[in-house]
């Protein structure tokens, strides 16, 4: 299991890496907002639990934990605080927090309560992946199995990051039907980030490279000119067409 630990206070950070790679767990540590998303999008393995200081510059924990809210809304999240008040609580709370810890803390119960989330956490996964057969979608010579965030290719597996897999299944989900960057920007990304239109390319490029036999001439993912793209599952093959390409 990975813990992310978003903490600013280099002291706390360390002790809290040094407590929980002692249970075994797998620990990433960032001192920021912007840094803990990113890390989050990209992880592989996925993240399974955020322990969240909520007093940080830049971005509040209130506000990171509403931006990872909004991709996964599973993930479990504990918030540490030097804050007592109930009102910061309800904040908390009311932003996603699932459990919460005022500062000093007595690391036995931090480590109860992180064993606690992490055991619903695999709970959770392990009832996902229960039903394998209908989490693999196949097409070509593609199959993506959505259950481990993998992508089999001929040969070669992919992994898959969280926002690979959702803007993969949203092609899938309409299949040639030509998607603006608009569009995906606001249905995979839900407006949330600040993704540009460059990035939403940078992401269609890698899902070529992985699905494409050759990923300079797609079949399946292919480009609207001025538009976006549009996703075929089951390109027409007009041997005429193919000749006339040679
Ligand atoms: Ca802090």
């Amino acid at each position: 299991m990975r813990i992310l630990v978003v903490e600013d206070e280099e002291a706390i950070a360390r002790g809290l890496r040094f407590n929980f790679e002692r249970e075994g767990y797998q620990v990433d540590l960032v001192s920021s907002g912007p840094a803990a998303l990113e890390l989050y999008e990209s992880a592989q393995p996925p993240i399974d639990l955020v322990v969240l200081d909520l007093m940080l510059p830049e971005m509040s924990g209130y506000e990171i934990c509403r931006a990872l809210r909004r991709l996964d809304l599973d993930i479990p999240v504990l918030a540490l605080t030097a804050r007592t008040l109930s009102e910061d609580k309800i904040q908390a709370f009311d932003c996603g927090v699932d459990q919460y810890m005022t500062k000093p803390f007595s690391l036995p119960e931090l480590l109860s309560r992180v064993r606690n989330l992490l055991d619903k956490r695999r709970r959770h996964l392990d009832r996902r992946t229960v039903r394998p057969t209908e989490d693999i979608v196949r097409f070509s010579d593609v199959a993506v199995d959505f259950g481990r965030f993998e992508l089999r290719h001929l040969e070669e597996v992919h992994p898959l990051t969280t926002r690979e897999q959702e803007l993969l299944r949203y092609f899938l989900e309409n299949d040639g039907v030509v998607l603006s960057r608009a569009r995906l920007q606001s249905e995979v990304w839900k407006d949330s980030a600040d993704i540009s239109s460059r990035s939403i390319d940078n992401f269609v490029m890698r899902l070529r490279r992985m699905i494409e036999d050759d990923p300079s001439s797609p079949r399946h993912l292919l480009s609207v000119r001025g538009t976006g793209y549009r996703f075929v599952r089951e390109p027409v093959t007009d041997p005429a067409a193919a000749e006339a390409e040679k």
